[in-house]
């Protein structure tokens, strides 16, 4: 009896072993691949969750909510039409 119910309690712990690793797996296998392709972009440029800075009104925001507008050759972000119309008017009165 002894050794019997040693080998059943040995049997009983692979099992759950098994079953753990199973289920690590299939968690790791459901989340793993589907946050990382929801968190790129499908263009491949850049990651979605950049910080950016408006440089009108200061606020920072997701890249990914921003307004983008090119000044001068290079991208600016911004959290409204209002602020991108704004800054680019206040870039570009001086000029004319
Ligand atoms: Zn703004």
């Amino acid at each position: 009896m002894g050794l019997g119910g040693l080998l059943r309690w040995l049997v009983i712990g692979v099992v759950v072993w098994l079953l753990y690793r199973m289920v690590k797996r299939l968690i790791v296998g459901l989340n793993g691949p589907q946050a990382r392709s929801n968190l790129r972009p499908r263009g491949g440029e850049e990651v979605l969750d950049v910080m950016v800075q408006d440089p009108q009104c200061g606020t920072y925001l997701p890249q990914h909510e921003a307004l983008r507008a090119k000044v001068e050759g290079r991208e600016v972000f911004f959290c409204s039409e209002a602020c991108r119309d704004a800054y680019l008017r206040g870039d570009k009165a001086p000029q004319s």
